[in-house]
């Protein structure tokens, strides 16, 4: 054997190495940072997390990670906690939990206010029933949250509302680049004419006070999608049981596995 394989064969291996890395590369988390502290966090306020089996655990973890990497979630005037950031990253996780493949690409940032607020974001003076909103216009890639109502969402008594989901559905229906309740991005073809038959029969349903969704569902289908969809992850038995066919189509369109 010559001399030459001795050099060659390094500098082969470090050439593939270095276009391995820059063809390949892909940013990695490391699931090590994930405490023991944020899981019992999850186990005790996340029904959707304490219900998964541990291999889908390790996966809900990890897609915390990556949101924490991609996403800053700040307070306003407040000081938040562990628990908050958790809240707000598995707000965000729960509906994409069926697509490993998918991430937000449309948010850089959550603001965590004290309380409701109002059109022009204040948290105090008139107007203030608003506990969630995804920005447009110089709000672009910003979403803004009660604090106390994203808490609220995860308590049980209040199970058929959640304002974080609510708000990330929004930047779901908005990855297509049509705000319209048809969440394209990852919705299969073949579902979207039964959605839309369903919701529309639905809307009706809550304009005839005959249904136990959420009266704000009915003001259009892109807040008919959100809201269907908070009562879908916060209570799927309940939902399954009292709407079974929207259930099955949205089973299928979020691809979720109970
Ligand atoms: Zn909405």
């Amino acid at each position: 054997m010559s001399a030459n394989f001795f050099v060659v064969l390094p500098l082969v291996l470090l050439v593939a190495l270095l276009v391995w890395r820059i063809w390949f590369y892909e940013k990695k988390v490391d699931l090590k940072s994930f405490t023991q502290k944020w899981r019992d966090i999850l186990n005790k306020k996340v029904s959707f997390y304490a219900d998964l089996s541990p291999r889908d655990k390790l996966r809900f973890e990890e897609e915390i990670l990556y949101f924490f990497d991609d996403v800053t979630i700040t307070g306003v005037k407040i000081k938040i906690s562990d628990t908050d950031r958790l809240l707000v990253a598995s707000s965000a996780v729960i509906p994409l939990f069926g697509f490993p493949e998918l991430r937000y690409r449309n948010i850089n940032e959550v603001l965590l206010y004290e309380g409701s607020f109002n059109e022009d974001n204040q948290t105090q003076g008139k107007g203030r029933n608003i506990l969630g909103k995804v920005g447009s216009g110089n709000m672009n890639r910003l979403m803004i949250l009660s604090l106390p109502a994203l808490h609220a969402g995860f308590a049980n008594e209040n199970s058929k509302s959640n304002v974080g989901i609510h708000e990330f559905v929004h930047l779901i229906d908005m990855a297509d680049g049509a705000v319209d309740g048809i969440p394209e991005s990852f919705m299969q073809k073949q579902y979207v004419a039964p959605w839309l038959k369903l919701m529309h029969q639905e809307i009706d349903n809550i304009r005839e006070r005959d249904s136990d969704i959420n009266p704000y569902g009915a003001t259009s289908q892109v807040e008919f999608l959100s809201v269907a969809s908070e009562y879908f992850f916060n209570k799927p038995d309940i939902f399954q049981r009292k709407h079974p066919e929207l259930y099955d189509v949205m089973k299928k369109m979020y691809r979720y596995s109970s």
